[in-house]
């Protein structure tokens, strides 16, 4: 089991300790829930002045022309690009993740249409995070086609479940409850052998882990920017359509930004040639603006450091978990195995939400999943091994002195 005073060792040698600095982080707290909301860059605070009293208090109108504005959702997908493995002009920063889904599977589903009519199911994941689902239901009752949503799960595997029916294979990379990793070459590429097209949602991929998604030669893609990009409450999310889909993509959301000439005030919808398309509306242009201050720490860090981080920390959170915890009712529902792992690590206990309440009380803030699952989030851009230990310590503070039975602690607020 490895000591405290090791732990302060590896950070004195960890090469992106002194990225934290780039940081807010509140004194006296453990932060380990950046996979729900990251933290506040030091940079926004100054940036966000900046495009309320300047561009829009002193621009206004000039702005969406002299303070580039117009470009944003583009500028900042070219910016994102580098970090999920896609090429400039395949990206746009906008909507959010559950939006950009419903556009990147209607662009899908009609690709289909024509090459495989036949088609009619769209395949995802029973455990996948809720939202996805919602708005693969909210399609097909659109489509009123005789499409199936078909979820693998425990009893439907993978292999079985995807055959020469399936039209779209809609998948998370990093699973939101159990930290659990897809190979998304190795499954992207059985779906291409099956005749399906591959959506991948990044939510708890992008800046956690690092995405290839040119290389996995995936289809489409979506995720979002405040969790491990550290870009607000919020702040839009992105879209990526392989260049081969350009031409193809046409998705229902035809706003006027989407438009080849937006300003022509034309009767008719007619495309933008390029990555204006998968746009719909006027851009948030305020949480737009932040995401580039999030961006700019992400690449500034190397992203083999960042997983070799990321993995330390979970391999040391684990070990600290069955060495100092044992007695304790913990299940552990990460892989271990580093290749199936994102960047988070869940554990069980029966009573897991009064447990999390009781750490957030004593300053560890992780987050709480139904069922009975507690996460932490590790992520190595402003967390240190020391911390690591810390938190592991105060977890089992709570549960050796049973603080969790406190009543408060079982009261539940809006959001979990
Ligand atoms: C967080 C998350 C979302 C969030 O979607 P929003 O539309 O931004 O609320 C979607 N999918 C996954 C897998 C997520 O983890």
């Amino acid at each position: 089991m490895p000591t405290r005073d090791e732990c302060l060792q590896a950070d004195r040698q960890d090469p992106l300790a002194p990225l934290k600095h780039q940081f807010e982080l509140p004194a006296g707290l453990l932060y380990l829930d950046g996979n729900s909301l990251g933290v506040l860059p030091k940079a926004a605070a100054a940036r966000s002045a900046q495009v309320v009293t300047q561009e829009w208090g002193q621009g206004l109108i000039r702005s969406w022309n002299t303070a580039g504005w117009f470009d944003l959702p583009a500028r900042l997908g070219d910016k994102l690009a580098p970090l999920i493995g896609a090429g400039p002009g395949q990206v746009v920063v906008t909507d959010t993740t559950s939006l950009n889904l419903f556009k990147a599977l209607a662009a899908a589903l009609r690709i289909q249409q024509q090459a495989a009519p036949q088609r009619r199911v769209i395949l995802s994941e029973r455990d996948n995070f809720p939202t996805d689902l919602y708005m693969i239901q909210g399609m097909m009752d659109l489509l009123q086609q005789g499409y199936e949503m078909r979820l693998i799960d425990d009893g439907l595997p993978l292999e079985q479940a995807l055959d020469d029916s399936v039209a779209v294979l809609a998948l998370s990379h990093v699973n939101y409850r159990t930290g659990a990793m897809y190979d998304m070459a190795a499954v992207t590429a059985r779906a291409h052998a099956q005749g399906a097209l591959a959506i991948w949602d990044l939510a708890h991929a992008a800046g956690a882990v690092p995405v290839d998604l040119a290389g996995a030669e995936a289809d489409f893609a979506v995720g979002c920017t405040y969790k491990y990009l550290n870009a607000g409450p919020g702040a839009p999310a992105y879209i990526w359509v392989a260049p081969r889909h350009a031409d193809d993509f046409r998705q229902p959301l035809s706003g006027w930004w989407g438009h080849q000439r937006p300003f022509d005030m034309a009767v008719a919808y007619e495309p933008a040639g390029g990555i204006r398309r998968y746009l719909c509306g006027t851009q948030p242009i305020v949480s737009l603006a932040m995401v580039e201050c999030g961006l700019d720490i992400s690449l500034a860090a190397n992203m083999n450091d960042v997983r070799k981080k990321s993995l330390r920390m979970g391999d040391l959170f684990i070990d600290l978990l069955e060495s100092r915890c044992a007695s304790h009712p913990l299940t552990l529902i990460t892989p271990r195995e580093h290749a199936r792992r994102g960047s988070h690590i869940s554990i069980r206990h029966p009573h897991g939400y009064e447990v999390m309440q009781a750490l957030i009380a004593r300053g560890v803030i992780g987050d709480y999943r139904e069922p009975e699952v507690l996460r932490f989030g590790l992520t190595p851009l402003y967390l240190g091994y020391t911390d690591i230990w810390d938190a592991v310590d105060t977890l089992k503070t709570v549960l050796d002195t049973e603080d969790w039975k406190n009543p408060e602690f079982a009261q539940r607020g809006a959001v979990t």
